[in-house]
């Protein structure tokens, strides 16, 4: 069995792990350069995306920002799963909101912008602060801009307008403006749904950003919101008929949950399954995708996820603590780059803070910022 991923980075090179005890193979089609290649060292293997459509069983993705000249072959072929409709949910803020309202999932109420004379009927809809997003290649934060005052309109939108006129024109880039929603804090599920329809759900998961960017995740055992994220992952998953892993990230508010967006493919707050489940989210999506029945999902031991920024050494003694994991990705560095993670896990959430406390102290600071007040600020226990 051989699967291609559209996209060559972290993702698929940790599928491609997952898989190779599964005897299946799995390439990589690196939507830049056009090239197949081995997603675990970077091997070219072939050029061009019909060739490889032909050689694949099963077509699936790990990033969602893909070409329309990429996305419909792959659609053609009949083995692309979850398919171009979640693909396209997870990349366009304006589908995925549609797709959120017609699943009668809750999330923060929006309307779509596209002038100034817009943006003022949406501050009167749906009221003051507001986010605005772009539509399209906004992640991590990016693309994103706060109103928080009637008087800022002018001087945001001409931001805005700047941004849409450099934007480019091949894809039709947009603006979603959202309410500002003051959440108590983030979570998000991730889930797998198998060809038989069956959904299995890893722990719901605390996430804590810095500077937009996931820093630490931390799987939550038996959380109280866990039954109604389950519930509202299942209305979408059953709305896409989904195939495979799928992430949803959330806002708590109170006992609510509302989506902030979804992710039709594995996610970096799964990375912890690969050290706390029985059976990781890469490995799971394999299974889902190549109609294999699903792995346990149960949350094993306390674990949390570290990652690494930025960096692509950390000192040796790091992995001298009890419970550490080191997942690098064999990637050059770059400021503020996706490098790697680290999992740590341990027998008890008293012994899981210890560890998260002695990791700490060996990490160095200034690449690792706000990682000791976040120390404080999460409880493990
Ligand atoms: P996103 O790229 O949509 O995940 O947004 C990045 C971060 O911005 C989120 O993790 C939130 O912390 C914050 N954010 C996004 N949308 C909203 C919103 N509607 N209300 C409050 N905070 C938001």
């Amino acid at each position: 069995m051989r699967v291609l991923v559209l996209g060559a980075g972290q993702l698929a090179r940790m599928m491609a792990l997952e898989a190779i005890p599964l005897n299946i193979e799995v390439q990589a089609f690196d939507v830049r350069s056009d090239q197949i290649v081995d997603p675990i060292n970077q091997q070219v293997l072939g050029e061009g995306l019909q060739q490889a459509l032909r050689d694949a069983d099963v077509v699936t993705a790990e990033f969602e920002h893909i070409p329309q000249v990429v996305l419909e072959p792959c659609e053609q072929s009949g083995k692309f799963l979850p398919g171009s409709r979640a693909i396209l949910s997870g990349g366009d803020r304006r589908i995925e909101k549609a797709l959120l309202q017609q699943a009668g999932v809750a999330s923060a109420a929006y309307a779509e912008v596209h002038s100034k004379a817009e943006l003022e009927a949406a501050v009167q809809q749906l009221g003051l602060p507001l986010v605005l997003k772009s539509a399209l290649e906004g992640y991590d934060g990016k693309g994103q801009w706060r109103l928080k005052q009637i008087e800022q309109i002018d001087a945001v939108w001409t931001e805005i307008a700047q941004f849409l006129k450099q934007a480019s024109k091949k894809a039709k880039q947009g603006i979603v403006a959202e309410q500002f929603i003051p959440f108590d804090y983030e979570v998000s599920l991730v889930g797998a749904r198998g060809k038989d329809g069956q959904c299995v759900y890893y722990p719901l998961t605390e996430n804590h950003h810095v500077n937009g960017v996931l820093s630490v995740s931390l799987p939550r055992l038996a959380h109280p919101l866990q039954a109604q994220a389950e519930r509202m992952f299942q209305l979408l998953a059953n709305e896409l008929d989904y195939v495979g892993v799928l992430a949803i990230e959330f806002f708590a508010v109170g006992d609510r949950l509302l989506v902030n967006e979804i992710a039709p493919r594995v996610h970096n707050s799964g990375h912890w399954s690969q050290q706390g489940a029985d059976t990781s989210q890469f490995a799971n999506h394999i299974r889902a995708v190549c109609g294999l029945p699903l792995g346990d999902t149960t949350l094993l031991r306390p674990t949390l996820m570290v990652n690494i920024l930025g960096l692509d050494q950390l000192p040796d003694c790091v992995l001298g603590i009890a419970g550490v994991h080191l997942h690098w990705y064999g990637k050059a560095p770059r400021p503020g780059r996706k490098m790697g993670h680290i999992n740590l896990a341990a027998d008890s959430t008293n012994s899981l803070g210890q560890r998260f406390a002695e990791l700490i102290a060996l990490l160095p600071a200034e690449d690792f910022p706000e990682l000791s007040q976040m120390q404080s600020r999460i409880s493990i226990s």
